[in-house]
Formats: structure tokens, sequence, C-alpha cells
């Protein structure tokens, strides 16, 4: 069964996946130079919480993509050590193996990546007054705003708190229901692709990609945000 061009096929898919974590290497740094730009021109409005958002995106991505890798990896050695014969179902061994990995990542741990705490750490030295995420175990302090991904998220479109949160489940950005909706309905007049709203998001939003988000808290259950920012 160690069939060399079996092997092979699985070492491209391994190569193409490394290939993958480091454009994640690459779009983490770019989202810190241009935060960092953004800040050191003193742009208003400079979007830096957006910023970390999408980083936010890219770590989450990074883990799904870890744990393909490691799936991958452990079906190549059983491969290489014989145990699977021509009975066994491979694509059941590299789902199992998936499941099995994918328990050992957790949403949380994104706060602790380094290229996170490096985000937060060059973002503060920037401009001390930026108010950006932490997690959500990070102990409080008066001056900071906690949100992470269970807490309030504010919609890109009416720049408020998010009420019915509604989430496209291709690129995974969230925004209020009624505005997203609206917004998509606007294009289809026009017979246009409506862009995700989020700044550098380059998905078409349609609207069978809409679902309810439930991993994100509503914004009139939060109470924890200090300042009243609501724009509306
Ligand atoms: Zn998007």
């Amino acid at each position: 069964m160690s069939n060399p061009a079996n092997i092979r096929l699985l070492d491209n898919t391994l190569s193409t996946i490394n290939k993958m974590l480091y454009y994640v290497r690459t779009g983490s740094q770019e989202i810190t130079t241009t935060g960092l730009e953004l800040l050191e021109n003193q742009v208003e409005n400079h979007g830096v919480t957006e910023l970390q958002d999408s980083l936010v995106e890219l770590l989450k991505a990074e883990q799904r993509i870890n744990a393909f890798s490691n799936s991958i990896n452990q079906l190549k050695t059983k491969w290489q050590d014989g145990q699977l014969d021509d009975s066994v179902d491979i694509v059941q061994v590299l789902e199992d193996c998936l499941k099995e990995e994918d328990t050992k990542y957790d949403e949380s741990d994104i706060w602790d990546h380094e290229f996170m705490k490096n985000f937060v750490d060059q973002m503060g030295q920037a401009d001390s007054s930026v108010q950006l995420s932490h997690g959500a175990n990070a102990s409080e302090t008066s001056d900071m705003v906690i949100r992470d991904a269970r807490t309030v998220k504010k919609c890109p479109i009416t720049q408020s708190d998010i009420e019915e949160p509604y989430r496209d489940v291709i690129c995974g950005h969230t925004f209020e229901k009624s505005a997203i909706l609206a917004y998509v309905k606007q294009y289809q007049r026009k017979r246009k692709n409506a862009k995700c709203p989020f700044q550098g998001c380059t998905n078409a939003i349609q609207n069978a990609n809409l679902q309810p988000d439930t991993s994100i808290r509503r914004g009139t259950q939060s109470k924890r945000r200090g300042e009243g920012s609501s724009l509306q």
C-alpha cells in the first residue's frame, strides 16, 4: 500500500499547505505594517480595529490549515508504516484524523498567537489611545474595551453594535441582518455582485451564504462596553 506515487501525492499536498501558511505569515505582517502606517500618518477613523478583525480571521484560517496539515502527515505515516491496506477507506481515515486535530485548536488561542501579540504591541506603541481586543480571558483594565469573537461587534455598514448578527459563511464576516440584506438587494437591483463591506475582503456576498451568527453576543446584551460610541 505504501505506493510511492501516493506518497508523492501527499507530499505535494503538504507543500501546497505549507505555502498557505506562508501566505498567512505575509498577510499578518502586511496587516501590522498597514496599521502602523495608518497610525503614524494619524489617519482619522484609521480602521485598526477592523485590521485586527482581519488578523483574527487569518489566524483562524491558520488553525484550520495546521489541523489539515497534521492530518495529512498522520495519514502519510500510517501509509508508510503499512497500517492501511486496500480495504481501508482513506477519506474516512483523513476525516477521523481531522476531527481529532480540530479538538486541539481553540479560537481563544488566537489571542496568544505571536502575530496577534505583535500586532497589539506595535499598535499600542504607535498610538496608546487605540482600543484593541485582548481576547476573552484577558484581565479587564479600565481603559481598554474588551472585544472578542463572542462579544459584541460593530457592523461595517451601520457602524453600530450589531443587534441581530448575520454571518457570511464564505468569508466569516458578520453584519447587522437588516443592513446586509438591504445591501445585497441594492446590488441585485443593479445586477452587480455585492462585495463584502469589510475592508480588504473580496468575497461576493450572496443571500444563500448568509445565516444567523450564534458565536457572537448581541449588542443589547453586552453592557461591558464602557464608552458610548454608538453613532445612532
Ligand atoms: Zn467578508
